[in-house]
């Protein structure tokens, strides 16, 4: 399983609050995509909007045909008013709905740009699959250029709102064949999958090496489900301890996951030994005894008891 890898550089991934702020709809022939920035890969016109956009100026036509409506009525009711004070009166009424409709509008836009893009997806679903399709399928053909960055790229953004193992096994397979540097905008929860996949366990100890801060709950809970599978592979061990000397990154995982710490403590290069090791040391009431506790010390006795590194630090 030694694939050769290459240096590659990786576009930073631009990251949104909700999935779809990624989605572009063109205005002309109403395609979806979330690649591309202006120019409709259907098309092929400059009319790509953000599909939040879309929906928030469908609002604010709707906001204005209200508007001119009562704008309309009022008018209508000046006309037909016999005398001054009638006039008055409905102008003040007017002015009065008027300061109402806009407050009630503008109270309630957000709620409507929710309502309007749920909408649009309703209405543009077979449109909106297809687009992605599409999307997924421009993507195939930069691979076949053989352009595997660009290829990452475009399926990293499809990963976005689509979310597939299919999908999921062509970036960590294209994520292999990189060289993995520190600085790369790399991701890995959205990749995780249910069933046990080696490619994706090797993709996980290769981010354990180099972006320990990656390995969150959804990883270890992972690791710990296909334990006994991953312990298979041949460098399985050293992978469960990479993940286990992430987990000593915070005392949050190491209270959460005492049984990967007690398994893989022995295999835990001195720095990250030493995390732990002070950790059951604050933890540890002097007295009492866990089988992590037991385990650390049993290793602190063997290797490290005449460590000056060791040395308890007060507190
Ligand atoms: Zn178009």
């Amino acid at each position: 399983m030694t694939i050769k890898k290459t240096p590659v550089t990786l576009r930073p991934y631009k990251r949104v609050q909700e999935s779809y702020q990624k989605l572009k709809i063109c205005r002309k022939c109403r395609s979806f995509t979330v690649l591309g920035e202006r120019a409709c890969p259907s098309c092929g016109k400059q009319t790509l909007v953000p599909v939040e956009k879309y929906a928030a100026t469908k609002v604010t036509r709707s906001h204005w045909r209200s508007r001119a409506l009562l704008l309309l009525l009022l008018g209508a009711g000046l006309a037909f008013a016999d005398v001054l004070w009638e006039s008055i009166l409905l102008l003040v009424v007017g002015i009065a709905l008027l300061y109402l409709l806009l407050t009630m509008q503008k109270r309630a836009t957000p709620a409507l740009h929710r309502i309007q893009l749920e909408k649009c997806f309703i209405r543009h679903q077979s449109g909106l699959a297809a687009g992605l399709n599409r999307d997924h399928q421009s993507a195939v053909e930069v691979f076949q250029q053989g352009d595997k960055p660009r290829t990452y790229e475009m399926l990293r953004e499809i990963g976005s709102l689509v979310q597939n193992d299919r999908l999921r096994m062509e970036q960590i397979m294209l994520l292999q064949t990189f060289r993995l540097r520190k600085d790369m905008d790399l991701m890995l929860e959205p990749l995780l999958m249910e069933s046990f996949n080696a490619e994706l366990v090797a993709y996980i100890g290769e981010i354990a090496r180099i972006r320990r801060d990656l390995i969150r709950e959804n990883t270890f809970r992972y690791m710990l489900q296909h334990e006994s599978q991953i312990m298979k592979l041949p460098n399985g061990n050293a992978i469960m301890a990479l993940v286990a000397g992430a987990a000593v990154r915070k005392q949050r995982y190491m209270k959460l996951y005492p049984y990967l710490l007690l398994r893989y403590a022995r295999l835990l290069p001195k720095e990250r030994f030493l995390r732990l090791y002070r950790y059951v040391q604050v933890q540890g009431h002097a007295t009492s005894s866990t089988p992590l506790r037991d385990e650390v010390m049993r290793i602190y006795e063997e290797k490290y008891k005449w460590d000056p590194d060791f040395e308890v630090q007060p507190g």
